[in-house]
């Protein structure tokens, strides 16, 4: 019992270097943590167990043996019958812990002998018989259990098995079976010195979790399926904890001695202004959303929030509400958007929403655009005017971000993400207001606090709650539940290769919508055809459609590659009509808005994402007229899996896309929807955050009124959460760093 966490799997008796670079090799497992964090996928309830010594003729039908395989024979025989194929059988002298004898027969699987050579200890589960006096089974399930070379002996094996049916299944590799996994981690935990809790005793009994140690070996050993589950209930808590620590920890960070900005709506101003020269009225959600900001912009403490609403909601007239409150009170106000082509359009957006109001005129409002295409030129006379506080509104990409661009008094951050802005990304451009001018002089003279900008940030696709609370769990959170009425459903149509004939129909529609001054889209998976996939592509598919199907219409095309002017143009032409179709990659999926679009064609459905394919559907129906999707699938993948029929035609009947983003979620779980390696956040290898809510709103709210009232974790009380925080981040967070030396 003398084994730590923290010790090289070396240390774990039997785990010599050899094996030690193999672990490292297969799984990157390092140390002992590293092994016993090497969680089972599943687990397999092994039955009960025969025993064939005792058992005598009631043996007989489906039974569950476990022995030690003895020898091999391997014959070929000529089955009776007319089939003249030869059979190869293997044929494996089994011997169980009572010293009785059976045999298991395997036909035509020439590989089992060496797979299972002699010494292998296994579980045989299938229907057992008795001929001519000798037990024998034919083609059971064979599960490997361990092997007499590595140390393993079958009466411990058995006894392992007899009280617990339950045989964890680890994620394997060829060289390093399951069976092989679950004896080292066995070995481990016999040794390991009991793991000291780094939650607070309190926090175990109030929340009734289980101690780390207990959890830790019980998830690898549990007696049953519900202690399997408390198990990896009390390791999930530890992993969604430590993202909300984290993230409230490092916003406390960086708002430690700084001040929000008194940014509170006005009753007169440009945010009064705007609102009253909308050709619209603000949906109630819209109104609940800006009572909600302008309480933020009010209050003493920096804002921060989530701003969430399906496709079309309306969350670009409460971010512009938002930046012109900060205008109002004689500061500037930035919107960050993930591309270029975003950022241009809610640069025409704002232009056009703010015209009424007087924009870029000579005592109007000055808006500037900002983006890696901006000419030189262009851009020193930007930064000189933003640092001279001439600019009021700035929309831009990332290039926001970049050394040099430095602001008078930002006042109000919007961040427009489409999950590419990294938490990292997101503290940057909260920074860059205390490097402005008047920061730098208060700070300098040392009699004020830099203040930080209001941040509201923008979700492009709605997000389930629990991953909304997870990734921005240090965010209030806002959902703009409510579309602006008139809306026209889009109908969504699925059409897979036998129905190949309703393209030609779908063509005809094409020209009566174009005719009726309508726009079409067509998405495509791909830039240029590919040979290593099989799929449309935008310059195949753009050509086949003006020259051979709409030979007499303005075909336009747009993808990622092209120049930005060139981008721009196309953009142009569709929107203004003289191109009403336009053949395009994914690059038009965020934001881009074309009230005449009626009608979105996507070739290739299957190759694309629930979310992706809403977010694109969402590009039509943002007008008065009645409006439609039709999903092209399985014409380059063939056949198309289950699973993925099931996922097109729920977007086909689904137009919510809250709905369509749990089942997102669900299917493709947390990992894949959101690399978390990019967000900055620790892995989540237990956490199921689609099903895990209630963990989740639990960790998130410990973790706020632990750092509120205690910012630093300075208490000695929290002294373990502390140490457990920059273990688990490694220093990943740059703030976490900064406390670590400062
Ligand atoms: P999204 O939430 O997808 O960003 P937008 O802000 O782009 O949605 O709004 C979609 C469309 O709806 C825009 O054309 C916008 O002018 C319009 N719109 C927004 N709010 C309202 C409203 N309250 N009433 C009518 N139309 C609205
Ligand atoms: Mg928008």
């Amino acid at each position: 019992m003398s084994l730590r966490l923290e010790d090289p799997v070396t240390a774990v008796p039997g785990v010599g270097a050899a094996l030690a670079r193999r672990l490292h090799e297969n799984f990157g497992l390092r140390t002992v943590r590293d092994l016993v964090e090497h969680y089972p996928r599943r687990y397999d309830d092994a039955g009960d167990l025969t025993d064939l010594a005792g058992a005598g003729a009631r043996a007989a039908g489906p039974a569950t043996l476990v022995g030690e395989i003895l020898a091999w024979d391997s014959r070929r025989v000529e089955p009776r019958g007319k089939r003249r194929r030869f059979l190869h059988l293997s044929i494996a002298e089994v011997r169980d812990r009572s010293g009785a004898q059976f045999t298991i027969t395997f036909f035509n699987q020439r590989w089992r002998p060496q797979r299972l050579p002699p010494g292998t200890i296994v579980r045989c589960s299938g229907t057992l018989e008795q001929r001519a006096g000798r037990w024998r089974m034919s083609a059971p399930d064979i599960d490997e259990l361990g092997h007499r070379a590595h140390g393993d002996e079958l009466a411990a094996v058995v006894d392992r098995l007899a009280h617990r049916r339950l045989v964890p299944l680890y994620p394997a590799t060829d060289e390093l079976p399951s069976s092989r996994l679950a004896a080292l981690i066995a070995a481990a935990l016999d040794q390991l010195a009991p793991v000291e809790d780094w939650l607070p005793a309190a926090w175990l009994r109030e929340h009734g979790l289980w101690s780390l140690d207990a959890a830790l070996r019980g998830i690898h050993r549990p007696e049953s399926l519900p202690e399997a589950e408390e198990a990896r209930c009390r390791l999930a808590f530890d992993e969604l904890l430590t993202i909300q620590l984290g993230l409230h920890w490092r916003r406390a960070h960086l708002e430690a001695d700084t001040v929000g900005l008194d940014n509170r709506p006005l009753s007169v101003g440009w945010a009064r202004r705007f609102l009253v020269a909308l050709p619209f009225a603000p949906t109630a959600a819209q109104h609940r959303a800006l009572a909600g900001i302008g309480e933020d912009l009010a209050a003493p403490v920096p804002m921060h929030r989530l701003l969430q609403g399906d496709v079309g909601s309306g969350k670009t007239l409460v971010a512009v509400w938002t930046l012109l409150c900060a205008v109002d009170h004689g500061r500037q106000a930035a919107l960050m958007a993930p591309t270029e082509v975003l950022a241009e359009q809610h640069h025409r957006t704002l232009s056009d929403l703010l015209a009424p109001l007087g924009v870029n005129l000579p005592d109007g409002l000055r808006l500037e655009l900002l983006t890696s295409s901006t000419t030189l030129r262009e851009r020193r006379r930007i930064l000189a005017e933003l640092l001279s506080g001439q600019v009021d509104l700035i929309v831009g990409t990332h290039a926001l971000l970049e050394e040099g661009v430095r602001f008078a008094d930002l006042g109000v951050v919007v961040i427009d993400e489409q999950h590419r802005f990294g938490v990292s990304q997101r503290v940057r451009l909260r920074e860059k207001a205390t490097e402005g001018p008047l920061a730098e002089a208060a700070l300098a003279v040392g009699s004020a606090r830099p203040s930080l900008p209001d941040v509201l940030v923008m979700t492009a696709t709605p997000i389930p709650r629990s991953l909304a609370l997870t990734l921005y769990g240090d965010l209030d959170v806002t959902v703009l539940d409510e579309l602006p009425p008139g809306r026209q459903p889009i109908r969504t149509q699925l059409i897979q290769p036998a129905e190949a004939h309703r393209r030609e129909r779908l063509e005809a529609f094409v020209r009566r919508e174009v005719a009726e001054g309508r726009r079409v889209y067509v998405v495509c998976p791909l830039i240029e055809n590919s040979d290593a996939v099989p799929a449309t592509s935008v310059l195949a598919e753009h050509r086949r459609l003006s020259t051979e199907v709409f030979p007499d219409l303005e075909v336009e095309l747009l993808h990622g590659r092209m120049r930005p002017a060139d981008k721009e143009r196309a953009m142009a032409r569709f929107r203004s009509g003289q191109a009403p179709v336009l053949v395009s990659t994914t690059v038009i999926e965020v934001g881009v808005d074309v009230p005449e679009a009626s009608l979105m064609i996507i070739e290739d459905a299957e190759r694309f994402g629930i979310s992706q394919l809403h977010q694109l559907r969402g590009r039509v129906g943002r007008g008065p007229h009645a409006s439609y999707c039709v999903l092209f699938a399985g014409f380059t993948t063939w056949p198309l899996e289950k699973r993925t029929l099931e996922r097109l035609e729920a977007v086909a009947a689904s137009s919510d896309g809250f709905d369509l983003a749990e089942r997102d979620l669900a299917i493709r779980g947390t990992g894949q929807l959101f690399g978390t390696a990019q967000s900055g956040l620790p892995d989540l290898k237990l956490a199921r955050i689609a099903q895990d809510l209630q963990l989740v709103a639990m960790t998130r709210k410990i973790a706020r009124h632990t750092i509120a009232a205690d910012p630093r974790l300075e208490d000695p009380a929290h002294a373990s959460l502390r140490a457990e925080l920059l273990r688990r981040y490694e220093g990943g967070l740059d703030a976490f760093a900064a406390l670590q030396t400062g």
